[in-house]
């Protein structure tokens, strides 16, 4: 789909296009619009919000970007990352043709054909499961990927390889939010469009750093703002966002289910619970109240490193709005306690009632692009398409006949991301096919990942550029951008939209659907996977979806363009979608939620002598998850271009550090040195490293592969550090950067709201 450039007349420039890195004229220079042919609608490849955005093609590239003024969640605005997100279609490091080591793991990657690469893998899988089983292979997946792609990821997995070890880089990300929203609420979907936020009087933010890891929703609170909604930010981290809150909470990391307990014991004692949502819409408030009462301020107030006067003052202001809303990130989900923070989360909303009405809800903030679709379509080592259950018979029959093979031959559960890696290290599993993951960078513990990945007998990953766990693989084989393909995402607001194909791929490179399909030939299963293109795809995984949980049967890619998106479930083709759920039921059979009691217990690893310090990591505004793409965007480059470790100035005079002294950080698994940035705006016994960066600017090299129980989501928000002046700068250091990278984080800190409201209610 493309629209006639006529209609951008308006926007016509007559000036040469200049680089704004460097003020040369532009590398892929036109003179004018005039010049596009043609504006593809589109979204942005990054973010779960998805901003609506053209790409603009000139000559059959990808030349620019302008943002949809006509989609109905950005408005026109885009962030740093989206404005520059067109600069990787044509990056001089695409992989444009396959690669392969013919001569052992120490041989260099050399150019093969397509035939022989594709051959290769299917012979070596064939070979390794005759020897040691089936189960020896493991598809580890995306979640940046579109729907379709993570849908035939699942089936590939179990119909093709007939493995159950399938899983995907969502078990790092989403899991906790999974596993509460399940749990509480039977549906795993946040609760709201985000338009909601302006008919809230009061919005909850706590673990979600909105500002930076979702720019443009941040547009939303200042809206919501401007017309009286109070904001309550919780972050060990003064957050952009925290700066302008009503009521700042800087807790200590890992303490979120003790703050959420403390706040619903305030609101039971001041009378501000819902008395009649909680008898007609939940089960379970007696169990919840009574453990509650174990949480009064003062103690919440201890553990959390705040004063109590702070956690009723929130509570209050939470508890006496008409309409609440909560969102929630990473921030209060990569813990070992993930799950059981984000009920506490949902217990707060349901017992003040603030579920089913505009401006009322709860949700959680997907930091990947198609974080919500990709935990629904099937790639998961416990899922079928459509959230259904592998292991339910009922799910598995249907499934089964949709695919057309007997259900004794679907392979049942296997392990998630996290337990593949140990599963490696046992030799259990033996070969790996890997797409749109970048698990060096991504995975806690980051030495043992290696070991784990260097050691399998075949590694085969699908990307397009080179990312640090390529570089590992036996076989790379170069797949395809968002902007060369189209396929559905669903957006963190639970919306189905549509990416367009803007240009073709280059070299040699191929759409990721298509290398699937022509693999699964030639393990002889083609007939399953009989597929043209992805409207073909989504179409058998409508008819998946079908009666389930999360049913797309009503959504076409029709329907899609027509509406600007369809909201999940949408059950037929005359059904206009569902933006908010929970109006009538909950999504458990007798139309409940639940509520659950939640004791606090304290992160895996607290500090100690040896490692005094709390470390905690997350993402900065500039770059997107690994960094495979982001890092070779000049500009974003330009921001932040190696990792840095925030730290308090008292941290500083404590330790003996100034402002962009290079400093170690150890834990008990690896170390890290990295260039300090003093601030005000980080608890004094916490420092913060982003984690975009790979190899020995990699802050996983640090954090605790502990996992949380029930979603196997990794602790990386918590673990004990000590930390010291380095004794010298690493190879890569680089003085003209670090100047940047300081110049850039001060920038960020200094501004007078920063200063004005430096922890303001710490104890
Ligand atoms: Fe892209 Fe997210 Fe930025 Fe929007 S907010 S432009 S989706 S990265």
């Amino acid at each position: 789909m493309s629209v006639d450039k006529g209609i951008f007349r308006r926007r016509q420039r007559q000036a040469e296009v200049f680089d704004y890195h460097t003020g040369e004229p532009s590398p892929t220079p036109w003179k004018s619009d005039e010049q596009i042919d043609r504006y593809v609608p589109t979204h942005c490849c990054y973010c779960g919000v998805q901003c609506g955005m053209y790409l603009k093609v000139a000559r059959g590239k990808v030349v620019g970007v302008e943002p949809r003024a006509d989609f109905p969640l950005n408005h026109g605005m885009l962030c740093p990352k989206g404005s520059t997100a067109y600069q990787t279609v044509n990056h001089p490091d695409r992989l444009t043709h396959p690669l392969m080591r013919r001569h052992g793991k120490e041989s260099p990657l050399e150019r093969a054909s397509w035939d022989e690469v594709l051959d290769t893998i299917a012979t070596r899988f064939r070979a390794l499961q005759d020897q040691y089983g089936k189960d020896t292979v493991s598809i580890y997946s995306g979640s940046s990927m579109s729907n379709e792609k993570c849908y035939l990821m699942g089936k590939f997995a179990r119909v093709a390889v007939g493995t159950r070890h399938t899983d995907y880089n969502g078990r790092l990300c989403m899991s906790s939010a999974t596993g509460a929203n399940e749990r509480s609420l039977g549906i795993d979907r946040a609760a709201n469009p985000i338009s909601d936020m302006l008919h809230a009087d009061c919005i909850f933010v706590i673990g979600a750093n909105v500002g930076e890891c979702f720019p443009i929703v941040t547009s939303y609170l200042w809206q919501a703002r401007d017309k009286g909604c109070k904001l309550i930010v919780a972050d060990p981290r003064q957050t952009p966002i925290a700066r302008t809150a009503d009521i700042f909470l800087p807790l200590r990391s890992g303490t979120d289910s003790a703050l959420l307990n403390g706040m619903l014991h305030v609101i039971i004692k001041e009378g501000l619970i819902d008395e009649d949502f909680i008898r007609e819409r939940t089960t379970g408030w007696e169990e919840t109240k009574a453990l509650v009462e174990q949480y009064p301020p003062e103690r919440v107030a201890r553990v959390c490193g705040l004063k109590p006067e702070a956690i009723i003052e929130a509570a209050r202001m939470y508890g006496r709005a008409k309409a609440a809303l909560i969102y929630t990130a990473r921030g209060l989900e990569h813990q070992s306690k993930g799950v059981d923070n984000g009920v506490t989360a949902a217990n707060l909303a349901l017992a003040t009632g603030n579920f089913g009405r505009p401006g009322a809800g709860y949700g959680t903030l997907t930091g990947q692009g198609n974080g919500q679709g990709g935990r629904e379509m099937g790639q998961k080592a416990s899922q079928l398409p459509g959230c259904r259950e592998v292991d339910n018979p009922e799910d598995r029959a249907y499934i089964s006949s949709v695919w057309g093979i007997d259900e004794k031959d679907l392979p049942h559960s296997g392990y998630p991301a996290t337990l593949m890696i140990p599963a490696m290290l046992r030799q259990e599993i033996r070969a790996c096919f890997m797409i749109c993951s970048n698990p060096m960078v991504s995975l806690p513990d980051q030495h043992t990942v290696e070991r784990a990945l260097r050691g399998l007998d075949l590694f085969v990953v699908t990307d397009f550029f080179l990312s640090e766990t390529a570089e590992l693989a036996d076989i790379v084989l170069p797949g395809t951008t968002w902007a060369e393909d189209e396929g559905t995402i669903t957006s963190l607001e639970g919306r189905v939209i549509k990416y367009n194909k803007a240009v073709e791929p280059p070299g040699e490179a191929r759409r990721d659907w298509e290398i699937v399909c022509d693999l699964a030939r030639r393990l002889g299963k083609g007939q399953y996977f009989d597929f043209h293109s992805p409207r073909d795809i989504f179409n058998e995984l409508r008819l998946c979806t079908r009666g389930a949980k999360s049913d797309y049967w009503g959504i076409t890619y029709e329907k899609i363009d027509a509406q600007n998106g369809v909201f999940w479930p949408c059950p037929d083709l005359d059904h206009p979608g569902t933006p908010r759920l929970y109006e009538q039921r909950f999504g458990f059979p007798d139309g409940k939620a639940r509520f659950h009691p939640i004791t606090y217990v304290p992160p895996a690893e607290e500090p100690d002598e040896e490692y005094p310090l709390v470390l905690t990591t997350g993402r900065v505004i500039y770059h997107y998850l690994s960094g495979n793409q982001t890092r070779r965007v000049p500009f974003l480059k330009a921001q932040a271009p190696y990792p840095w470790v925030e730290m308090h100035e008292q941290m500083a005079q404590r330790l003996g550090v100034i402002d962009g002294d290079w400093v170690t950080v150890r834990s008990r698994r690896g170390e890290l040195t990295a260039p300090a940035l003093v601030v005000r705006s980080i608890r004094p016994d916490t420092l913060f490293i982003p984690y975009h960066y790979g190899h020995t600017q990699a802050v996983n090299q640090l954090t605790n592969p502990v996992l949380e129980p029930m979603m196997k989501i990794p602790e990386y928000k918590v673990c004990a550090v000590s930390a010291t002046r380095a004794a010298q700068k690493p190879d890569w250091a680089n003085d003209e950067d670090t100047q940047a990278l300081l110049e850039a984080g001060r920038k960020r800190h200094e501004l007078p709201s920063a200063q004005a409201r430096a922890n303001p209610v710490l104890r």
